[in-house]
């Protein structure tokens, strides 16, 4: 079935199911225990960190390995809550996933303060500066691509505003680590990722840590990741999750695609949003020309076409999008927004097929709406 989900979640990659069911059928040994068999996976585990030190060029310890970008992101908010003076600020992009925006809110309550984006869903650098520039602040969290418009961030001057400012900068990278260069990303103090968004298997991820997280405890319980988070290494997983790393492009997923599906919408009804701004290479924000997304989804999914509208988080939640509400659309429009996400394989056939089940499904949206208030009219005139 043509996948364009691939921002909700991706299928396991065939190298990282080998490696988790090695690992899960030779080195099932808890990494901490004082056996031979549990020194063979401790090794491994930390080959794995080191796999990871490497890609971002850290020191390994700087590794923590976690339950996924959800978790992650608790944990940090939780310890910087502990660190953070009272009164300290934090400041959000307004495009931030809810696993940031929730978990800030719970532990700053009251301090959060949320930074606008342009109409294009990306930062507004100016008003970070201006909200730095205000007073004391704890933390800034900006992610490094949006999972609903692909929109890339510019963390890069984030990073350089915070270090400016003395602020700790968390960086929420689940859609681009896979995706796109780690190389790109500038350092952050905890930048954050998630395995099942290329390839890996869920409930797993890497937050790395930058200088400014020293003293960094996600979770108590056991002296476990270098005593920054307790808990039983799930030592398959991890082995999965870095497989799954090393199988995607180095170069990044091809943009060829979603670049001939974004050209064919010129002079329709159609618009690409925050297109204006570099993005994803798989991923397309797709303002639509009428009906709700709800249905179009419907009707594509019938025809085989996995696609979603927003967040696969907010699927099914009341209300429009908070981050295409952030870029100015009015409610009725937000709900007119598919988001389109491809896997690295789609190719330009794909995308161009998936162009043609929307004219198909607009058709038969229009045709039904017609249909639907000729009835009404018969039945009024009765
Ligand atoms: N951050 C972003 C930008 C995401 O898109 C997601 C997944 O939907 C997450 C965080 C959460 O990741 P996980 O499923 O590993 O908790």
């Amino acid at each position: 079935m043509p996948y364009f989900d691939a921002n909700a979640t991706t299928p396991l990659a065939p190298t990282a199911r080998d490696a988790w069911l090695e690992v899960s059928e030779e080195d099932w040994a808890n990494p901490s225990s004082p056996t031979r068999a549990a020194a063979r996976a401790r090794v491994r585990l930390e080959d794995n960190r080191q796999a990871w030190a490497a890609a971002f060029a850290v020191r390994p310890e700087q590794v923590v390995f976690t339950a996924g970008a959800t978790e992650a992101n608790n944990a940090v908010f939780a310890h910087l809550a502990q660190q953070a003076g009272a009164g300290a600020r934090v400041l959000l992009s307004a495009v931030e996933h809810p696993c940031v925006l929730e978990p800030a809110e719970h532990w700053f309550p009251g301090r959060i303060e949320r930074l606008a984006v342009d109409r294009g869903g990306r930062l507004d650098l100016n008003a970070l500066r201006a909200r730095l520039a205000a007073g004391p602040c704890a933390a800034v969290a900006v992610m490094a691509a949006n999972n609903e418009t692909g929109v890339l961030q510019p963390v890069a001057e984030v990073a350089e505003a915070c270090r400016g400012h003395g602020a700790a900068f968390v960086c929420d990278a689940a859609q681009w680590a896979g995706k796109l260069p780690l190389d790109g990303l500038p350092r952050a103090d905890y930048l954050t990722l998630s395995g099942h968004k290329f390839g890996g298997p869920r409930g797993v991820g890497v937050l790395v840590l930058g200088e400014a997280a020293a003293g960094f405890r996600g979770r108590r319980g056991g002296p476990q990741e270098h005593d920054h988070h307790a808990g039983t290494e799930d030592l398959a997983g991890i082995a999965a999750l870095t497989a799954a790393f090393r199988a995607q492009p180095p170069e990044g997923w091809p943009s060829a695609g979603r670049d001939a599906f974004v050209a064919s919408l010129a002079e329709t009804a159609y618009e690409a949003l925050g297109a204006v701004h570099p993005r994803l290479p798989n991923t397309v924000s797709l303002l639509l020309p009428r009906h709700r997304a709800s249905r179009w989804i419907a009707r594509l999914d019938r025809r085989g076409w996995a696609v979603s509208s927003g967040s696969a988080c907010s699927t099914g939640k009341e209300g429009p999008s908070h981050v295409l509400a952030a870029m100015g659309l009015e409610a009725e429009a937000a709900h007119r927004v598919l988001r389109l996400s491809s896997l690295p394989e789609a190719s330009v056939d794909d995308w161009l097929g998936l162009r043609a089940a929307l004219d198909a499904v607009l058709r038969e949206l229009d045709e039904d709406e017609g249909k639907e208030r000729l009835t009404t009219v018969v039945e009024i005139d009765l």
